[in-house]
């Protein structure tokens, strides 16, 4: 899989795919003070500016020096489309090799005030995980997003956002992609997003979600970043874990659970454990006990996710008394749950529902598009 598409032709250096050390490194290389690395940051992710040209503090040969040795790639903004609650908008983004991700930006959570928003980033495109009842698994992988591909979605959607006065204030990586097997630009992107003089997105405004890749959860650990973990569990047992998330077969929920106490023992952080509801496939009430048990002594929240509907997956959401059901259950362990609301299912901006959109950009029309020429039809 390629994983870094390499330099561009031009080979300049690309200052978004920098970590502040390192451009700091850089700078330095360059002959000039490592007070110019915060000003650049500065520029580019508080501002969140295009160009050097509008970096206005820096002098103008310093300006036209920097954009002869560097440069600031962009996603470039294909669709963006409402919801028509008005709770969420989705992005599609063109990457530089044609490819295309999706991002959503969430303004439901009211604990976050006015004007504070949640968005979630993908990790990949495409994903190889192969969860039964995930769009973004649907045609496999194509390749990791770059460190800059990552947080670029962030500085994109705030750009977009900063005129209204709103801005991102919590991010979450669940979009596409499993970023826990991207975990070196994963790892790049969460310390880019958390740092001071840059966006300056605390780690506990910070969750990352993942379908189980215990040795990077270990590795994740070591870090004692204070984020929000997110595992995926789906199924309290390996025969239907497996059925439903592949990726059991090779992390096993003995080793799962052994990692995420590994995990609490290092960060101290309770974890949450995702838990999409299928009728009639997870959700009854033996494995609602099943789950209680499974996660006895573990710190932990249970996030109960009602199916959202998928092309190409015929499982369905359950009632409204089975989730309630279910989530009963879960609490009588003493487990806190909450049940997560629906939201931007009707621009499929929903958990589960992004999908890469490669061949329709590639072809120069968006999912979008090729729906309305289907219903036209
Ligand atoms: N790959 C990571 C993060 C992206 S998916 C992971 O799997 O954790 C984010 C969450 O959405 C996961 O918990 C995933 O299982 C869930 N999800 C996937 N498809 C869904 C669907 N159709 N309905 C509801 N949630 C879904
Ligand atoms: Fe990948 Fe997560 Fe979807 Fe599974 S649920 S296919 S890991 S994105």
């Amino acid at each position: 899989m390629e994983d870094r598409p390499g330099r561009p032709a031009t080979m300049k250096m690309n200052l978004k795919d920098m970590l502040p050390e390192e451009l700091e490194a850089w700078v330095v290389a360059q002959g000039e003070k490592p007070f110019r690395a915060r000003q650049l940051i500065r520029w580019m992710y508080q501002k969140c500016v295009a160009d050097f040209s509008e970096m206005t503090d820096l002098s103008k040969e310093l300006r036209a020096k920097m954009s002869a040795s560097a440069e600031l790639p962009s996603l470039e903004l294909i669709t963006q489309q409402h919801s028509a609650q008005g709770d969420t908008e989705k992005f599609l983004f063109r990457l530089p090799d044609g490819n295309a991700v999706e991002t959503v930006l969430m303004h439901f959570d009211e604990h976050l005030g006015p004007g504070r928003a949640t968005l979630c980033i993908s990790t990949q495109v495409g994903c190889a995980m192969g969860c039964v009842f995930c769009a973004s698994g649907q045609a496999g992988v194509l390749r990791n997003l770059r460190t800059w591909e990552i947080t670029e979605q962030v500085v994109q959607v705030q750009r977009a956002i900063m005129p209204r006065g709103e801005r991102v204030a919590n991010v979450v990586y669940m979009g596409i992609g499993e970023p826990l097997a991207n975990y070196a630009n994963t790892l790049r992107s969460l310390r880019l997003l958390n740092h001071a003089e840059g966006l300056a997105i605390g780690m506990r405004h910070i969750a990352v979600s993942t379908s189980g890749i215990v040795p990077n959860i270990l590795k994740l650990a070591r870090e004692k970043f204070p984020l929000r973990l997110a595992i995926s569990l789906h199924a309290p047992n390996d025969e239907l874990r497996t059925k439903l998330v592949p990726i059991n077969q090779v992390y096993p929920l003995a080793s799962l659970m052994d990692a995420c106490r590994q995990y609490y023992d290092l960060t101290g952080r309770r974890i949450t454990f995702e838990y999409v509801l299928i009728r009639d496939v997870n959700d009854d009430a033996a494995l609602a006990h099943q789950t209680g048990q499974l996660l006895q002594g573990i710190h932990s929240l249970v996030n109960i996710i009602p199916l959202n509907p998928v092309e190409g997956y015929e499982g369905q959401r359950p009632s409204n008394n089975r989730i309630r059901e279910f989530q009963q259950i879960i609490e009588s362990y003493g487990i806190k749950t909450t049940v997560r609301q629906e939201m931007g299912t009707d621009i499929d901006a929903a958990c589960g529902q992004l999908r890469r959109k490669a061949t329709q950009i590639l072809s120069g029309r968006t999912l979008s598009a090729s729906r309305r020429a289907a219903r036209a039809s």
